[in-house]
């Protein structure tokens, strides 16, 4: 119960309603104006995606709710976003009742929009499909683990994103800055990235963007560096699989603080500008499996204005520099049909 007083809390505590008030003043003539006010524009532009935290404000989005939906429709639905409350959730005494619902179900998705648009704004870019939120009591029987998922199918050689998930247990759904790091999945999982880049910048925007996360930063990477028996960086063979395992906090940490080192010293637009690259191109959806380290540091390296193949082999990285001939040749190779019976 009291649901009324949380939203309204969630809601003061975490939107930050900005104002842009366009003020066009009649001093404002000639050619040397305009383009003042422009570079001005464009300033305000580069502030807004360089920023050290989320502004977020109020979205435009249409927001549709229904408390109790028929045929396993969503309970909500925006923009971006449809959101379903799970059967464990709907047994609870805060979520039982159709008003409890529709008044959380609308404050969420009026957060969540506003929370997409901030990070479209650093991104620059969005996913084509709408992500469905599911919240739950339990998720997988735990309280503890938050999970982005990003369908996909393969055919005629190209990987196509079907569609995005997110399933958070409550406990999870009410931190902000595990929202942030799911919806950075939402995001950035249309690249099928390496999983510890993937992670390192989930954790990134996380803890640097949102201001939360017990994740360390490892301030000297070769001395905190942690080696497989073949003596290559252990970050390498993490699947996504296996959290909770011994090695899960030193793997969440390390791709962490190298995302974090080279942000630090070839800028806040080296990611951004390292996705608009991979857009270009559109390799990463010619690639049967995961992206190899080599092929994102060939991007990398590129945003950089810098080759970062030392970079990431003194880590122990299994990498080598790549020419685009490579890539291609490498995805053809992948693509030739075995003729041979078996
Ligand atoms: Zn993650």
């Amino acid at each position: 119960m009291n649901n009324r007083n949380r939203t309204l809390q969630i809601k003061s505590r975490e939107i930050i309603i900005l104002l842009v008030l366009s003020v066009v003043s009649s001093l404002i003539i000639g050619c040397a104006a305009l383009q003042e006010a422009q570079q001005k524009r464009e300033k305000r532009m580069q502030e807004k995606r360089q920023g050290k935290h989320f502004l977020l404000s109020a979205s435009k989005s249409t927001i549709n709710v229904d408390p109790t939906p028929v045929d396993d429709k969503p309970h909500g639905e925006s923009d971006h976003y449809t959101l379903k409350f799970a059967d464990d959730l709907m047994a609870l005494d805060d979520y039982d009742e159709a008003l409890e619902r529709e008044v959380f179900a609308k404050s969420a998705l009026v957060y969540m929009e506003s929370l997409y648009d901030s990070m479209h704004n650093i991104f620059g870019f969005k996913p084509k499909h709408k992500i469905h939120v599911t919240l739950y009591q339990l998720f997988r029987g735990s309280n503890r683990h938050a999970i982005t998922g990003t369908q996909y199918r393969y055919g005629n050689n190209i990987k196509f994103v079907t569609g995005i998930e997110m399933h958070f247990p409550m406990d999870m759904y009410e931190k902000h800055e595990v929202r942030v790091h799911e919806l950075t999945h939402a995001f950035t999982n249309i690249y099928f990235l390496p999983t510890w880049f993937n992670e390192g910048v989930a954790v990134l925007m996380q803890k640097e963007y949102a201001k939360g996360g017990m994740f360390t930063k490892f301030d000297n990477l070769e001395l905190h560096l942690k080696k497989d028996l073949n003596g290559m960086n252990e970050l390498e063979n993490w699947d996504g699989h296996g959290a909770g395992g011994p090695l899960t906090q030193w793997r969440y940490a390390y791709a962490y603080s190298v995302v974090s080192e080279l942000r630090e010293k070839y800028g806040n637009q080296l990611y951004i500008k390292v996705f608009e690259l991979m857009e270009r191109d559109q390799l990463h959806q010619k690639l049967i499996g995961a992206m190899p380290t080599s092929f994102l540091v060939y991007y990398m390296s590129q945003a950089a204005g810098k080759d970062l193949v030392p970079f990431f082999q003194n880590l122990k990285f299994n990498v080598r520099k790549l020419e685009k001939t490579d890539i291609l040749e490498y995805i053809r190779q992948l693509n030739v049909q075995n003729t041979g019976g078996h």
